[in-house]
This record gives C-alpha cells, structure tokens and sequence, in this order.
C-alpha cells in the first residue's frame, strides 16, 4: 500500500453483496447435488458463470438432442459473474483500441457482435418473468480529471471516419450534469448502446434456463484432472464425465494453462457497494440507468442500482505472480478496495455519510491486446474461452454462441469473429511479466492520482507507467 492509502471502511470479502441478494431472492434454494460416478454425455462444460451458462443454454437451443453435462466447484454465478459491476456494454467504446490492433473491419465486426449480444441478453432478461434488474441506458465515459480530458475526442473522431458517428456523442459539462451531477465531472463520450443489469440474478436466472432445457447441472463438483483425448475424461472427487467436447469455462483459472498463459496476465478489480439512498440519487440529478466510468487507465466503474445505491468499482488491484487466479491478493487488497471507496467519495461527496453496505474483489485475466479469445486446443476437442479482460457481461454471451459454434463444428458469423480466428500477441515470460507489469501498475495509479489532485507527477512514477509504450506493448499503455 502506497503512503496515500488508507483502509476501506468496510474490508473486502466473498461473497459479493449481488450473490447474497441473488441467493436471498431465490429463497436459498439448495444446490443442484455434486456428480457422483461415471456420466457419459455428448458435452461437458467445466465453469458455471456467465460463459459456462451461456454455453449451455445455446448449445441446447441449436442442439436439442446433445446431452450436455455442466460442472461447477461451488455454486453458479459464485465467481466474477456473479461479484461484478453488471455493467452491460459491448465494444463501440473500444473502437480507437481495437482498430490498432484488429484493424478497422475487424474491429467493426466486433462492434456489431457486440449490439447481437445486447440483443441476445434483452430478450434473455425480458422473458419468463425474470426480474434481473436490467436497465437499458447510454454507456458513458466521463473526465474526471483535466488529464482525461484529450481521450474524449479519439472516440468522436474514430467513430467518424469509420462511419459510425451515430454510436457515439461527445458530452459538455453541462450534458454531464444534466444527468449526474458530480463537483469533478467535466465533460465525456457516451455510447448509445448499453445497460445495467443485476449480474448475480443473471447468472442464477441462466441457470434455471440450462437446468429446464436440460443441461445436467452438478455444484460442488471441481474438475480436478482432464485428460484429453477421443474422447476426454474429466475426473472430479467423486466421479467422472467421458465426453466427446469439452468446454473449459473457468476464467481466470484459465491462465494455469502454458499455451493460454503465454498471452494473459491475472490482475483483479474492485468493487465497493453503498448502502441505499434513493434521496441522494435524486439530488445527484440522477434519474438515468446510464453506466458510467471516468477515463482513468484503471478506471473507476460505476451505476446505482435498482433499490438507490452506488456501486463503485476500481480497475486497479494487484497483479498477481505467474497467472496465479487464487493469490489471496485478488479478493482481500484492502488498499484497492480504498481506492475503490475513494473514488465513490470523491466523485460523489454526499454519499460519504451514506457509507457502505459492502466491499469485494475477483481476478480479471487481460489478455496481450485486451480482447477475449474463444478457440479450440490444436488436435483436440477442447474448447475455451479467456481473456475477457475485466469486460466480460456482454462478451460472455458472445462466447457462449463461439463456443457452440465450436462444439457443433459450425463456421458461421460467430465462429468467424476475431474473437476464434485472430492470433494474439505473446506477453514477456515470468519474472519480468509480473515484475514488470506491478512496477507500471505502481507508476501508473500514481499518476493517476497525481492527475486527480492536479500536483506534479513524480518522475519515477512517469518513467515506470511510460515502460510498456517504450517497450511497444499493447497493454498497459495510458
Ligand atoms: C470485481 C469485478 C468487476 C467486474 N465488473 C464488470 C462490469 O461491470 N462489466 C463487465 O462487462 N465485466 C465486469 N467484470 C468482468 C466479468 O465479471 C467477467 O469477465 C465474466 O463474469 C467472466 O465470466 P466467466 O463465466 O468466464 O467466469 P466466472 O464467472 O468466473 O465463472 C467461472 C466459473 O468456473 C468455476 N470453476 C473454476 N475452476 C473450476 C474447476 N476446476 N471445476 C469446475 N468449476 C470451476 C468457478 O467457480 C466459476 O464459477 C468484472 C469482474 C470483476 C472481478
């Protein structure tokens, strides 16, 4: 923890206030019971979050008959779908990036994967009487800081010369206000499309969906050993699944794998959720469900939520050494949990004496040039999808319709994506990966915060967040 640091007031920890509130609204129905003994099905997914689910309920849709098998090691939506920010937005934000590293079809193809897959979770939300909290509304970037104030216009231009002015609107400070209000807001970029939904009750609503289209569904059960092959045998601790396609959906967990680790590092995020005050959201001028975020390199995340709070969320907590997903740093660094608290403070000062209801954390892996990746290992019939980069409510869905491409062995508008058909650039092996990349997380939140408080950025924090630019690397540049 840095000089500057202090504790949150409430200290970070599982589970996240969303899977709580999911599970209360469920009625704490009991856990679909662990496997025990030998299954045989056509497709076992190992990974019951968004991507496991998603997988499930699509493969179903497209191939009733397929028996499908799902394995979870604690319960559906535990893990960073059911603790994230239920930020729902695609990739018109990410235009100026994408088009640097995919090039401008490619990224445009992304882009309009996305819009399918707002689409695709709107009628998922808005069927069967789901109350998932979904709530369309512009996804915006805010300046927050006079040094964030130059990204604003690369989205405006990047948009135009690619002929999609209408997916974006640059913001005045005075539009800004007229939705929120905040003493630092000073302008910002806002993307037509996007929503926010309640990511918990989403992941628990997605696995009903998979148990009624009848997807066997086994909690409590962690893949402990695959061995590949024709077929694949998954062992778990009191059985095993012979399957002919398998779909690791384990996030994170993924970056144990040399071949997907050569192109991801595990960082997490953090997330800290107010206590209710529907009073002071109506004197922020807040009447919108836009979800919004500064333009920070590790961004402050933020919407309120159906019953009048604030969830702030902070991009910055520890990297951790050699792609380790279950590093005790990713889900207890009181120090990214202040930074989260902060942020709330002081990007909303009134909420200071509402303080908060709950604070978390969970690994993200980002991928060489920040985009998932959704593929089949070479001479096998295992499939995975990783890389999701700290966005993943949207993209989840778009890998879940990759993944049953894959399975079916369909070539198709999703199986075409970048996201399957693109070859990502390799990161620097370890120590100097991690080593490397906590140096330019320490420089760059240092300027960052620099920034915030508009004091001069100390030279070695500069020197240290310059590090990937010089080095000509796709991630970790501001
Ligand atoms: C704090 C935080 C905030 C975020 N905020 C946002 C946001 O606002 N918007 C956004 O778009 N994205 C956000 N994200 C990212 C997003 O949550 C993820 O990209 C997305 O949920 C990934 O879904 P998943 O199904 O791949 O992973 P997970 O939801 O992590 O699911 C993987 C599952 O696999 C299980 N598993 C792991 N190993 C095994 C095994 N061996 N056997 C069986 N099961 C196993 C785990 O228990 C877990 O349930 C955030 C992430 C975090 C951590």
């Amino acid at each position: 923890m840095s000089s500057t640091e202090s504790l949150p007031s409430v200290m970070p920890g599982d589970p996240s206030w969303w899977f709580e509130e999911a599970l209360r609204h469920e009625g704490h129905r009991s856990a679909s019971p662990p496997l025990v003994g030998e299954l045989r099905v056509d497709v076992v997914i190992v990974g019951g979050g968004f991507t496991g689910l998603w997988t499930a309920v699509q493969l179903k849709a497209r191939a009733p008959h397929l028996s499908v098998a799902l394995l979870e090691a604690s319960l559906c939506g535990s893990g960073a779908s059911g603790k994230n920010g239920g930020k729902v937005s695609g990739y018109w934000s990410a235009l100026p990036s994408l088009v640097k590293s995919i090039g401008a079809d490619a990224a445009l193809a992304v882009a309009r994967a996305g819009t399918r897959a707002q689409d695709g979770i709107r009628a998922f939300a808005k069927t069967g009487g789901r109350d998932l909290w979904w709530r369309e509304g512009p996804s915006i970037k805010i300046s927050a800081a006079p040094a964030q104030d130059k990204k604003i216009a690369a989205y405006v231009s990047e948009a135009r010369r690619l002929g999609v002015s209408d997916s974006v609107q640059a913001l005045s400070a005075q539009e800004i206000a007229g939705r929120v209000r905040s003493p630092v807001f000073r302008g910002g970029v806002m993307f037509t499309e996007g929503a926010t939904v309640h990511p918990a009750r989403l992941a628990r609503a997605l696995r009903t969906a998979a148990i009624e289209a009848g997807v066997q569904v086994f909690e409590h059960t962690p893949m402990v050993q695959l061995e590949r092959g024709s077929p694949n045998r998954l062992t778990t601790p009191q059985g095993q699944v012979i399957a002919k396609e398998v779909v690791l959906a384990t996030n994170a967990q993924l970056a144990s794998d040399p071949q997907i680790r050569a192109h991801v590092s595990v960082f997490s995020s953090y997330v800290v959720m107010s206590n209710p005050a529907p009073e002071k959201l109506q004197e922020l001028g807040w009447l919108g469900d836009e979800g919004l975020s500064d333009l920070r390199m590790f961004i402050h995340y933020f919407r309120k939520t159906a019953d009048g709070r604030i969830l702030m969320g902070s991009g910055s907590g520890p990297i951790s050494y050699a792609g380790n997903a279950n590093a005790v740093s990713l889900t207890q660094d009181a120090g990214s949990a202040a930074r989260a608290e902060r942020g709330l403070y002081r990007l909303f000062p009134s909420f200071q004496s509402v303080g908060l209801a709950k604070a978390w954390g969970g690994a993200i892996e980002v991928s060489s040039d920040r985009l998932p990746f959704f593929k089949t290992f070479p001479n096998t019939r295992v499939h995975y999808a990783c890389g999701f980069s700290g966005h993943g409510v949207n993209p989840t869905y778009i890998a879940g319709q990759c993944l049953a491409s894959l399975v079916l062995n369909q070539k198709d508008e999703w199986s075409s994506l970048p996201f399957c058909t693109r070859s990502l650039p390799n990161l620097p092996p370890d120590p100097f990966r991690t080593v490397g990349g906590r140096l330019v997380r320490w420089g760059i939140i240092n300027c960052e915060e620099a920034e915030e408080q508009q004091r001069q950025i100390p030279l070695i924090a500069r020197a240290a967040a310059k590090l990937p630019e010089l080095l000509g690397m796709k991630i970790g540049t501001r």
